[in-house]
């Protein structure tokens, strides 16, 4: 079938997720991605680009590993499904959970399996929810979360993203959740003051729980100071709130470590996880709950646990979970993203040195981000409608690079989470062409 045909039928048939319905009609897809090997995506017409999103910043261990799609046929012949309700169990969901408890920071050992990010955060926000209630106290029900920060797009986890657009579809879908305001731009005095500030007005005898990503990456790639996620902890300590980490994008490897809150001395009591637990070959993701929820689980939780996905544990998706973690064992992976974080990290240094429309840089593991701003002794913006940073991506775009713009609140940040199997050879290559381009950009806003 030829490209004018597929776009035809794109338009006509195919909704796309977080799109304008209308550009799509007017324009159709941009890009119609036909293979993936290793850190490349190559389209229709045979143009090759670096993957410096690991696509949707899940494609940690590359694309086209045969091993993963011959463990999934192996497994699909075997036992391509199976319930894990009540009392069924297989093996690929019991080896997992262990492997993936053995990974995690001490104290975490339990996990509850979903298909996606936004049922991750959705079980962990009801999870904890239930936990006060069998203890009596049902009132302890409200969550915390944080300005820009992203959770997905179920009920619960819209509601606990913290950036406004994503209300506008169907308003905010669960009632009791309320934002503090991020460290970003405010200063982590700010911050603080502002989580003391919500939990004093709710009251600390009503709410359940604080969840934030480690590093919130739809938000911009948002780095916080070591000492907030700290102090954060400590204040959940001393109200009695418990402490969701979001390792949706963090978590596998991603910051050079297994999971992103290693980097910041913290330990949550729930982990929600996806994306990077099968690098995305397969639906997958889940919640990681502390021993002492566990216990209380296990003493209170009476009768039957109303909470379940059809697809919670899908052998499958199991099996390549365990697969992925393996490879990533023996190819030193998250090691890997630790040193080649660094490399990515000085080349945008160096970017910022002879550019002069470049504000902060930051990068943790392959998790980093570059700034466009008028002014970088001030940090002064560029109106919005120069369209900085889009222009930036188009810029990359042609010269062979996919990444992401952010750009809410008026912020313009490149957004860059390659595959963990990145070389430093390929990271000064998708580097030069960041220089390369934004200066194309840079040049263009002074005519
Ligand atoms: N949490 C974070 C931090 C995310 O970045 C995402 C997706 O990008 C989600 C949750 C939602 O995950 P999913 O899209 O798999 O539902």
């Amino acid at each position: 079938m030829n490209m004018e045909k597929l776009i035809e039928l794109d338009k006509k048939h195919f909704i796309h997720p977080t799109s304008s319905i209308q550009q799509q009609q007017e324009q159709g897809p941009k890009m119609i991605v036909e293979k993936g090997e290793g850190i490349y995506l190559t389209d229709t017409n045979g143009n090759v680009y670096i993957d410096a999103m690991s696509s949707l910043w899940n494609v940690n261990i590359g694309h086209g590993r045969e091993e993963l799609a011959e463990v999934a046929a192996e497994q699909m012949k075997k036992l391509a499904f199976s319930s894990t309700f009540s009392t069924f169990s297989h093996k690929p969901a019991i080896l997992l959970a262990e492997k993936i408890a053995s990974l995690a920071p001490e104290g975490l050992n339990a996990v509850f399996f979903t298909s996606g990010g936004s049922e991750s955060n959705d079980t962990a926000i009801k999870l904890v929810r239930h936990y006060w209630r069998i203890q009596g106290k049902p009132e302890k029900r409200k969550i915390i979360g944080l300005g820009r920060a992203y959770h997905g797009v179920a009920a619960a986890s819209t509601s606990a993203t913290g950036i406004p657009e994503f209300w506008n579809m169907a308003g905010k879908m669960m009632v009791d959740i309320y934002h503090a305001d991020n460290p970003y731009g405010n200063g982590k005095e700010k911050a603080i003051a502002s989580l003391r500030a919500v939990i004093e007005r709710e009251g600390p005898e009503t709410v359940a729980a604080f969840i934030a990503e480690p590093i919130q990456g739809a938000g911009g790639v948002l780095i916080p100071p070591k000492e907030y996620l700290q102090e954060v902890r400590a204040i959940c300590d001393e109200y009695g709130i418990l402490y969701i980490a979001d390792e949706v994008i963090t978590g596998f490897g991603r910051t050079g470590k297994w999971f992103g809150i290693e980097n910041f001395g913290v330990t949550p009591d729930v982990i929600s996880f996806a994306k990077g637990v099968t690098s995305g070959y397969i639906q997958l993701g889940g919640v990681i709950v502390s021993d002492e929820i566990h216990n209380v689980l296990k003493e209170k939780s009476k009768g039957t646990l109303f909470h379940g996905y059809t697809y919670s544990g899908h052998p499958t998706a199991t099996a390549v979970g365990l697969k992925n973690i393996e490879i990533m064992e023996k190819e030193g992976l998250v090691e890997n993203s630790r040193k080649m974080g660094e490399v990515m990290l000085e080349g945008f240094k160096k970017i910022k040195k002879e550019l002069d429309i470049v504000g902060e840089v930051r990068a943790l593991g392959l998790l980093g981000a570059v700034e466009l701003v008028a002014d970088p002794e001030t940090n002064k913006r560029f109106a919005p409608e120069l369209q900085v940073a889009p222009k930036v991506i188009e810029a990359l775009h042609q010269r062979g690079v996919i990444c992401r713009a952010v750009t809410y609140e008026g912020t313009d940040i490149i957004c860059f989470a390659p595959p963990l199997i990145m070389n430093e050879e390929q990271v000064n290559t998708m580097v030069e062409r960041l220089h390369d381009a934004i200066k194309e950009v840079r040049e263009s806003l002074s005519r």
